[in-house]
């Protein structure tokens, strides 16, 4: 049987019919979160499960046998719930393997780095248990960089249009999907694309060379006047993490998604000085990103701005307007500000993260660098950002406010975060939903961020190590 050579393949010791489980826990859900980045199962129960996993490299595997229950519907719905464009899992088969043991074998599409982790009930959740997918290839942005420098004299630069249409390239590595979209042919595009300028007439046509922000010139500091202008866009919460939700059952993390697609278009269609801007996407579909992941991976594109999207709640119906934060140095400058750091920076625990996957330790004491250039910086952009949305719609206090939001600690990029509207507000929820205010606040934060570059130009920058 595949299954006994599964079984007999891993060092692993079942114990099987443990007494101390006579009373099972009952799985009450299950939930797939599919994305590029990682795929994520997370299986609900009633109480809390202890899951021996076991990976198999060849072909990649994974196998999970979970203790102190029996197989139910809830849980056999796994099986349809796996996407066919799942990018990381190819399917699933559960069975009860002895009297309350489930075995859970996943089959994978490339090898992994998985992780398994329990959570402990919070929010609306009981017990989970968490299967995350890593994909084990995941490529150094810069190996990925200096690769694209070293194929750029050769190849042509394809229309924008033409890049738009191109297949999408699963890729672990953030900037080179965007140098892709920017000027660089898709892996499958043919050799003969069109040569064409980003901006007909305006702009000049960018070579690779210029968008590498810098790698060539790794040393000088030199003003570089012809490089990609990258703006991180960060839609909060996403996957288990709902953000809030609206009376009306309007969920933050998809309005702040759309809002995202729509700015993305306008930075994308944007320059600066004839400096083509481009938006990177810390998530880019629904799924669950970590708060430090969000800095890291702006982090790793060298973005100039980040701009972190929400549209949270309050306890009563009433507060409306939105709002634009920076980071404090200490305390925050008022108590509702300190409240909606609070709040956004919990963010991880309904999210769920592998409290002991290791790296968090070191990523803390790179974020608690010095960040008082940072934080000036920030206000101006802030400040240029809310005087836009204030045009289009209420705000909530007529200044940029201040406070400790772990997702605005990159030391090296000015960041903010908006609070686009109280969703908890009916009306404000009601425009939320409306593709035609979320455009006008699109265009707002758009002409904000040029606002912004205009008082402020960009900086030439050199790859900052780390
Ligand atoms: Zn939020």
């Amino acid at each position: 049987m595949k299954r006994r050579t599964l079984l007999q393949s891993g060092s692993i010791v079942l114990s099987l019919g443990l007494p101390h489980l006579a009373h099972g826990a009952t799985i009450l859900t299950v939930r797939v979160w599919p994305a590029p980045d990682y795929s994520r199962v997370t299986i609900e129960s009633d109480g809390a499960l202890k899951a021996t996993p076991l990976f198999v490299p060849s072909p990649p595997r994974l196998a999970v046998d979970i203790e102190g229950i029996t197989l139910n519907p809830a849980l056999k719905e796994l099986v349809g719930k796996i996407r066919a464009d799942d990018p990381n899992i190819a399917g699933v088969r559960v069975g009860q393997f002895a009297p309350n043991v489930v075995r859970l074998v996943m089959d994978l599409k490339r090898p992994m780095r998985p992780q398994v982790f329990a959570l402990v009930p919070v929010a609306n959740y009981q017990h989970r248990l968490v299967l995350d997918l890593y994909p084990e290839q995941e490529a150094d942005p810069l190996d990925a960089l200096i690769a694209q420098h070293l194929q750029a004299d050769a190849k042509p630069v394809p229309a924008p249009q033409a890049a738009a249409s191109a297949p999408t390239p699963v890729s672990a590595d953030p900037l080179a999907d965007l140098l892709a979209q920017q000027g660089k042919p898709a892996e499958k595009k043919p050799a003969d694309a069109p040569v064409l300028a980003i901006e007909k007439g305006a702009a000049p046509a960018l070579s690779t060379a210029s968008m590498v922000k810098n790698t060539n010139n790794l040393g000088k500091t030199s003003a570089n006047t012809d490089r990609l202008i990258i703006i991180a866009l960060d839609p909060g919460h996403g996957g288990e993490d709902p953000g809030a939700i609206g009376p009306g059952g309007t969920r933050e993390k998809d309005v702040v998604l759309r809002l995202a697609h729509l700015l993305r278009d306008r930075i994308n269609a944007s320059s600066v000085n004839g400096n083509a801007m481009r938006a990177y996407l810390t998530r880019d579909a629904d799924f669950f990103v970590p708060l430090q992941v969000r800095v890291q991976k702006a982090r790793r594109v060298q973005a100039d701005l980040f701009v972190s999207l929400h549209a949270d709640a309050f306890f009563t119906p009433d507060p409306q307007g939105a709002s634009v934060f920076a980071l404090s140095h200490g305390g925050a400058t008022s108590s509702a500000a300190r409240w909606m750091a609070a709040k956004e920076n919990k963010a991880d625990l309904v999210g769920g993260i592998n409290v002991k996957s290791g790296d968090a330790t070191v990523q803390r004491a790179l974020l608690d660098m010095s960040t008082t250039a940072q934080i000036s910086d920030s206000l101006k952009l802030g400040s240029s950002l809310l005087g836009e949305i204030g045009r289009v719609g209420k705000l909530h206090k007529p200044r940029v406010e201040q406070a400790s939001f772990a997702v605005l600690k990159a030391p090296d990029i000015p960041s903010v975060l908006v609070e686009a509207a109280f969703i908890s507000n009916p009306k404000e929820e009601a425009k939320l939903r409306s593709d035609e205010y979320l455009t006008q606040l699109a265009d707002a934060l758009m002409r904000g961020i040029q606002t912004h570059f205009a008082k402020n130009p960009p900086q030439a920058r050199n790859r900052v190590s780390g």
